[in-house]
């Protein structure tokens, strides 16, 4: 059966808590979020300690510590709620490249992070959890597409091309993998195009697949915006999804002009995808029903509606096998203070996130080539015993290169490995008289935002 049940309850649910509005979506974040907390006490040691002094019923939201990325990996194989799952077993299985789109143990979709925050992640689905994905990405179908729209995808065959980074267990090519594996149908529709690639051969690819949907992050959506204007890239996308970063009004408009179709906005993470998408006002509607984003500042106090905050926090209502309750998202968000005029009882947000840059450097030919922050991010990431990483693009043939190993790894090793990896990287890119330059300091927080950012180019390359 293509649709298991899960997902068709998840998405009428989701029809009648919009309909009825506000308190309908608030009960159900209520219950649910009780449901969790009582779940992550009982199954998982790490709530079990971290909640140990607080009341044993009644909480509210705001009486529940705070949990980052590095505390959750550090203790995760008392983190999980399945003792079958352990950190050894699901680093084994994010190793192996063959196994992009299983399930790990058969049960569990996992998705490995880098570079955003600057911290690996590792990050476990339950099939729960995947209908409630599913059923969203329907939800968000309904919102954005008219009638029209749905016809001309149909004329397409509803045909999808997603472009990210490929060969790691990343949350974007890994569900599409597993979603391909559901149906002959999906298979022929979903398409992954690696932004590792060289842009021409991108290029190429995409014009043989002419997608109804272009899906990419910013950074991405730009460089094909400006083939398309040259000529080289002809596609005829119904939607232009972008995902990840946050765009200018200016780019926005590049893409447009370029690409045609009709420009969309979705919101997600590995830890909940897609969180928020966007309306016709400009505004991301959260899935508050299954998720909750909190505004907060630097000490996790509440950032008032209408203010940029400092962080936010993630609730992940629907997942039971490793709960995000209160996580440091890292991004900066603003609620919108007063209801949305497009009518969505779903809370609007903005959200500024988390900044790379694209590098453009320059070829041996006298060429430019431009790299994106996440092709040239995860090949220094998939190396092991990195901990951290920080590209600075410091002259148009100069790369230089922070690196942080893990506890107790060869920081040597780690070194000639990761240049080597980089450098065959830039070699196939036609950047081979590109230098890289060791640092001998470590990554670094930018002093005036005090995110991390992980590729930074030229000119904002000071620390
Ligand atoms: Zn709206």
């Amino acid at each position: 059966m293509a649709n298991p049940p899960g997902e068709l309850r998840a998405a009428l649910d989701m029809l009648r808590a919009q309909r009825e509005g506000v308190a309908g979506l608030a009960r159900r974040q209520e219950s649910r979020l009780a449901a969790l907390v009582a779940h992550a006490r009982a199954k998982s040691r790490f709530y079990e300690r971290l909640y140990r002094d607080l009341p044993a019923d009644r909480l509210v939201l705001r009486d529940l510590p705070p949990v980052t990325k590095p505390q959750l990996m550090a203790a995760f194989d008392d983190w999980v709620t399945d003792p079958g799952v352990t950190r050894a077993g699901v680093e084994a299985f994010v190793a192996d490249p063959a196994l992009i789109g299983s399930l790990y143990r058969g049960r569990y979709y996992v998705c490995s992070t880098s570079g955003t925050t600057g911290h690996p992640g590792l990050f476990l689905h339950d099939r729960g959890a995947l209908s409630v994905y599913r059923a969203v990405s329907l939800r968000i179908d309904v919102a954005w597409l008219s009638g029209r729209q749905w016809w001309d995808m149909a004329r397409h065959r509803l045909r999808w091309a997603t472009v990210v980074g490929t060969g790691g267990h990343f949350a974007g090519e890994g569900w599409i993998e597993s979603e391909r594996r559901r149906s002959r149908w999906r298979r022929r529709a979903l398409r992954v195009f690696s932004v590792q690639q060289p842009l021409p051969e991108l290029v190429t690819a995409l014009n043989a697949f002419d997608p109804a949907i272009l899906t990419a992050y910013p950074s991405a959506m730009k460089l094909l915006a400006d083939e398309q204007a040259a000529g080289r890239l002809h596609v005829r996308p119904v939607i232009v999804e972008l995902g990840g970063e946050s765009t200018s009004h200016d780019d926005r408009d590049r893409v447009s002009a370029a690409l045609g179709g009709a420009l969309h906005d979705a919101y997600g993470a590995s830890e909940f995808s897609p969180m928020a998408f966007d309306c016709a006002h400009g505004w991301l509607h959260v899935n508050s029903d299954w998720v909750i984003l909190e505004p907060v500042d630097a000490d996790y106090r509440p950032t008032p509606p209408g203010e940029q905050s400092h962080t936010a926090l993630l609730t992940n209502l629907a997942n039971r096998v490793q709960p995000v309750i209160r996580y440091d998202l890292g991004d900066s968000v603003l609620a919108k203070p007063e209801p949305c005029p497009c009518g969505s009882p779903l809370p609007a947000i903005r959200v500024t996130g988390r900044r790379d840059d694209v590098l453009h450097l320059d070829a041996a030919d006298g060429h430019t080539v431009s790299l994106l922050p996440l092709a040239i991010g995860s090949v220094v990431d998939d190396t092991a015993a990195v901990h951290r990483s920080q590209l600075i693009q410091t002259g148009p043939t100069s790369i230089r290169l922070r690196l942080e190993a893990e506890t107790g790894a060869d920081a040597e090793q780690m070194w000639r490995v990761a240049a080597a990896n980089l450098n065959a990287y830039l070699v196939s890119q036609g950047l081979a008289d590109v230098e890289l330059v060791r640092a001998s300091e470590p990554p670094q927080q930018s002093v005036r935002s005090g995110k991390f950012r992980q590729v930074i180019a030229g000119s904002q390359a000071a620390p």
